[in-house]
Order: structure tokens, then C-alpha cells, then sequence
């Protein structure tokens, strides 16, 4: 929903006032992570379909409530008597009280003692620190037989982690605006969202007590358990695996069609977690030693290609893409396994540093096994390797700033160097630095023709000078807006113009190597796939570095491949124009 914030504040107006979807919904980092729990419990998964109705400005709570309970009784015929709902409590600290509203819209469907009175915690919806929020409420459906019901009342079982006494959907009622202070701010208008998971739907609809016993995973479960040679239900520790397999196959599968690939770090780090951690339980409960999870991804895409096409349309693509992670991680972790049999009883810092850094261990999966061989690790001391690794590599980039210190008129500096490489520049201002224990001065100048370093492309080099002296730029960065050259000295009189001048040779090399790396570019999708796309990149006068994902090490005929078409396109020596152009998105004003 964050990128409705807009809408919401007030900022700006949604051209369709009422929306109904389904999203995709991964909850495995961050505020919402819920990946520890799947496979263990029976509702929560890693990727899940998030059905909702939005009014932007439009209906409020009265037409939520009303819709929701037609919508579950009367159309999809889920037993009243079987619901029940919460409504927010209310909150000393934020002065709020219940809500009255949502409570007496709901006793016309259901008895009092059906509505709850709920949480801050589970029932005031916040988005962050700051932004739109609300009170809630959520519908939840009690699955347990009417032995069990008759033994123990549902209303008790409600938002307390029981399997099958269970959330299915959240009517989040957006009214305020959670300032910085803390305060809130009702909203110029009310809005809503809901969101209900699919999945628990239709285990409530086909009379299931489990998400994995509906159809939207038992052709994934039926595979996975015929193929690993079990019965699902038949024992505790395989029927996990399955359902760890079943559902992890289904994020991660996603995640690849959207284009995150699995990495080492950030969001692509998340990916690679779900993969090895879907590999490590069928490897050490199901006894797959060789890959087996890509082949799931048809089944999966097939399953879904009507809702979601796009995994249907990408599917080698991503079964290729599982299939050389699975390679590459059983591979390490048939190692890694190996060298947890050397350790003592507890999994020390370092030991769990060494699985992570040289396995490819996440600290989750060394737990993991741990806990099955009744070890401990020592978490603390893992994150405290983590910090020292983390600090290493901060030292070199530790430095001192001194404050700025202004020359002339404090001004943002005008760039010139697209068309010129040489310009009349006076130092606005200067500041003394120091970097791995040298002294250095950063100029910023009224006008420069010296490029700051950016999209990989080194910074200019050059100097300026006036009739009595001459200082060299060691390397042009950017500031946020400032443009910023380095220089070992600072010019004894520092007022007056001063002649500024790049190193053009240098420039033209690399500007040659930047324009190189788009040719690069270019032929990798075209030679590889359209899902190259760029990392990282390195462009000085000297050499150029392009740093792309791809599931496999590329193949010498694929290098020579794109080496050749790179090489035709240079000698074509295609004529460049270089012209300063305006954002469509943003006009000239
Ligand atoms: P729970 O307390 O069961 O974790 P929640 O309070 O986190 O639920 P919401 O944030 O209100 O859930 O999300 C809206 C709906 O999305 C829930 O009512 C539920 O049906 C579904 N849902 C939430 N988390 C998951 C998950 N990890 N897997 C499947 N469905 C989920
Ligand atoms: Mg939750």
C-alpha cells in the first residue's frame, strides 16, 4: 500500500476511487517476517496472495464491514457461527478510544459477544514511524470441530497462535497521519484497505484445517512426497519438508519471474535464504542429495498461468535459475555439513562466521542445525564477527571533515563539462579532509567543467591555474549537489579566476570505456537474455568493469559471442550527438 501514501495524504487524486486486486505478498524480512514459522505451522507462508478492496476517499466503514460479511457468509457461505471479529481497543497513549464506529456497524451482523475489543498492537494499522494509519478489524474463523469448540470457546483462541482458529481477513480503516512528533492528525478524507490472505480462504471454503491440504498446494505436495518416496501426514519431521519445499518453491519462484535474482546481498540475499533453506530440509529430510526443487517450477507456473502469467511465460528461465543455485548450494553444504561434524557441542562466533563467510551458511540455517543435533550457537558472538567484518571494511573509508570554509558567494555550482573542458572558475569555497591519514582540500568552484564521479565513471583529473601558480585535481566526486575536487594544496591566494582544465586525454579514454560499457550491456541481454541487467560498474581511462547477474558461469562461446558484436558495433564508429534534455516526467518550468 506504500505506494498509495499519495492518496491517502491527501497529495494527489486517484483516478479510480475503488479497487479490488490481488498481490503478491512476500513476508520474510524486515517489520513482517514470518519465515521461521513456515512449514512449522500450517497458515503462514513466505509468499502468499493478499485479495483486497481499496477506497480512496470513497466508501468507509460502514460499506467494508457490510461488504466483508456478504462476501464471507452469503457468497462464499462460511458458517456465521464459526466467525468472529475484533475491533480496535483504543489507546491511552495516543488518546484513543474504542472503536464505537466499527462496533456498532458490526452488531448488525454479528452478537456482541463475537466482537473483541483488540490490541494497539493487532488492531491500529501503521504503515511506519511516520504516515497514514488507523484502527483495524479483522475477521477470524474458527476451523476446529464442534468436539473441540464445544470444549473450549473460540473467542478465546482468537489472535493467539492457534492453528486453526485463524485471521483470514483485516479491514484496515485509514484516518490519520502519524506525524514526526508522534501525534496524530485525522486525514482530509477516510479511506480503506483490506487484505485477506487467499489461502487461508480456501482452506476455510473447501473444509480444510491446513493451507497445504487445499488445491492451491496439494499438486506440489502430492510431487514433492511421490518423488521423496513418503506419505504426507505420516510423520512430523518429513511432513514439515514438504510443506517447507511446497511453499518456499512458490516465493522464490516469483521472486525470479519479478526479476530479483538470488545474490549475496540485499533483497537477492532474501531470495537465496528461502532457496537453501527449501534445499537444506529436503536434502536432510527427504533425502534429495541431488537437485530436485526447479523441478516444481512447472508445475507451479502451470498452476498459476491464468493469475499470474508471468512465471508461465519465464519458466525455463527460472527453472534454470533454482536449478544452478540448487547445484551450487548442495554442493557447499554437503562441505559445510562435513565440518559441523568437527565442532564441539556449541557452535562458537567465529565457527558460525566461518559457515556463513565460507559456506554460505545464513546464521537461520546454522541454527537450524544446530537445534537438530541439540547444539547451541553463540549468536551474540556471530554478530559480533559480523560487526568486525563490517568495521574492517569501514576503516579504510573512516575520515575526517573539516567545516567549509566560503570564498566567494555561496552558489551551486554549474557544470559545463559536456561541452567544454576547459571553463574561467573562482572557488566558492574549500574544506581540509583527511583520508587514510592524509591531508587533502576539497574545491567547490562557481562553474566547473571537471565530470564528478558517477554511474561508474571515474571522476575528471586536471588542474587549474592563474599567471602565479598551478594546483592539480586529484579526482572530481559529488556531493549530493555539490561538485567537489581534490587537491593536495590550496592555491595561496584563493580569490580571482582561476583557468580550470581536464585531463582530456584521460577523459576522452574514459568517456570511450563508459560509452564501451553500454555496448557491453547490450550485447549481454542480447546474448545471454533480457534479464542482464547492470550491478555495479567500474570505468576509468584504463579498463572498464561490468558487473550483471546470471544464473551460470557464461560459456566461451558465449564470451566470443558478445566480444564480437561489442567489437562491431565500435568499428562501426556510430556518429554521437551530446545534447542536455529534460526529463519527460519533468517539464521545464
Ligand atoms: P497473523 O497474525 O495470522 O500473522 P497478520 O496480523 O500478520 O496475521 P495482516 O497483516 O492483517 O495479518 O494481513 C492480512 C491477511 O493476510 C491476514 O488476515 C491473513 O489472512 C493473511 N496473512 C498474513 N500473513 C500471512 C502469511 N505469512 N501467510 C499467509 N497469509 C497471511
Ligand atoms: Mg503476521
Amino acid at each position: 500500500m506504500v505506494q498509495f501514501k499519495d492518496y491517502f495524504l491527501g497529495n494527489s487524486v486517484s483516478s479510480n476511487k475503488r479497487v479490488a486486486d490481488t498481490q503478491k505478498c512476500l513476508r520474510v524480512s524486515g517489520k513482517h517476517n514470518d519465515l521461521e514459522d513456515v512449514g512449522l505451522d500450517t497458515y503462514h507462508h513466505t509468499m502468499f496472495e493478499m485479495l483486497g478492496n481499496w477506497s480512496f476517499g470513497d466508501y468507509f466503514k460502514k460499506e467494508a464491514i457490510a461488504w466483508a460479511w456478504e462476501l464471507l457468509t452469503e457468497v462464499y457461505g462460511l458458517p456465521k457461527d464459526r466467525l468472529y471479529v475484533t475491533v480496535f481497543g483504543g489507546d491511552k497513549k495516543d488518546n484513543l478510544p474504542v472503536d464505537e464506529e466499527a462496533k456498532e456497524l458490526w452488531k448488525q451482523f454479528v452478537s456482541e459477544d463475537r466482537i473483541l475489543h483488540g490490541s494497539k498492537k493487532d488492531n491500529f494499522w501503521e504503515m511506519g514511524e511516520q504516515g497514514p494509519c488507523g484502527p483495524c478489524s479483522e475477521i477470524h474463523i474458527d476451523l476446529r470441530t464442534d468436539a473441540e469448540v464445544k470444549k473450549k470457546l473460540g473467542k478465546e483462541l482468537v489472535n493467539s497462535d492457534h492453528p486453526q482458529v485463524v485471521e483470514i481477513w483485516n479491514l484496515v480503516f485509514i484516518q490519520f497521519n502519524r506525524l514526526a512528533s508522534g501525534a496524530l492528525e485525522p486525514l482530509p478524507d477516510k479511506h480503506v484497505d483490506t487484505g485477506m490472505g487467499f489461502e487461508r480462504l480456501c482452506m476455510a471454503i473447501q473444509g480444510k484445517t491446513s493451507n497445504y491440504d487445499t488445491d492451491v498446494f496439494s499438486p506440489l505436495m502430492q510431487f514433492i512426497a511421490i518423488h521423496a518416496n513418503v506419505q504426507y501426514g505420516e510423520n512430523a519431521k518429513t511432513d514439515v519438508a514438504i510443506r517447507v519445499m511446497a511453499d518456499h518453491i512458490r516465493a522464490v519462484s516469483f521472486a525470479i519471474a519479478d526479476g530479483q535474482l538470488p545474490s549475496n546481498t540485499g533483497a537477492g540475499y532474501v531470495i537465496r535464504r528461502i532457496l537453501r533453506r527449501a534445499v537444506r530440509y529436503g536434502f536432510s529430510y527427504l533425502n534429495f542429495k541431488e537437485p530436485f526443487i526447479h523441478r516444481l517450477v512447472f508445475l507451479l507456473a502451470n498452476q498459476l498461468r491464468d493469475v499470474f502469467p508471468e512465471l508461465n511465460q519465464q519458466q525455463d528461465y527460472v527453472t534454470r535459475v533454482v536449478h544452478e543455485e540448487e547445484i551450487s548450494f548442495l554442493r557447499t553444504l554437503d562441505r559445510g555439513l562435513k565440518r559441523i561434524e568437527n565442532f564441539d557441542k556449541t557452535i562458537t562466533g567465529p565457527e558460525a562466521f566461518e559457515l556463513y563467510d565460507t559456506f554460505g551458511f545464513p546464521f537461520d540455517l546454522t541454527s537450524l542445525i544446530a537445534r537438530e543435533r541439540g547444539f547451541s550457537v553463540d549468536e551474540k558472538g556471530f554478530q559480533e564477527e559480523m560487526a568486525k567484518q563490517k568495521a574492517r571494511s569501514k576503516v579504510d573509508a573512516t575520515k575526517e571533515t573539516g567545516d567549509w570554509i566560503l570564498v566567494g558567494a555561496d552558489r551551486k555550482p554549474e557544470f559545463v563539462g559536456y561541452e567544454q573542458t576547459e571553463a574561467d572558475s573562482k572557488i566558492v569555497k574549500y574544506r581540509k579532509i583527511k583520508q587514510k591519514n592524509k591531508e587533502l582540500f576539497q574545491l567547490v568552484f562557481d562553474k566547473t567543467p571537471f565530470y564528478a564521479e558517477s554511474g561508474g565513471q571515474v571522476g575528471d583529473t586536471g588542474f587549474i591555474e592563474n599567471a602565479n601558480e598551478k594546483i592539480f585535481i586529484t579526482d572530481t566526486k559529488k556531493e549530493s549537489e555539490l561538485i567537489v575536487h581534490y587537491a593536495d594544496k590550496l592555491p595561496e591566494s584563493l580569490s580571482g579566476v582561476f583557468q580550470a582544465v581536464v585531463d582530456k586525454n584521460t577523459r576522452t579514454r574514459t568517456t570511450s570505456n563508459h560509452s564501451a560499457t553500454h555496448l557491453l550491456h547490450a550485447a549481454l541481454r542480447q546474448v545471454l537474455g533480457k534479464h542482464v541487467e547492470q550491478k555495479g560498474s567500474l570505468v576509468n581511462d584504463k579498463i572498464l568493469r561490468f558487473d550483471f547477474s546470471h544464473f551460470a558461469a557464461m560459456t566461451p562461446e558465449e564470451i566470443s559471442k558478445v566480444e564480437t558484436i561489442v567489437n562491431q558495433k565500435i568499428r562501426e564508429n556510430i556518429h554521437l550527438d551530446e545534447k542536455e534534455m529534460y526529463l519527460l516526467s519533468k517539464p521545464r518550468v
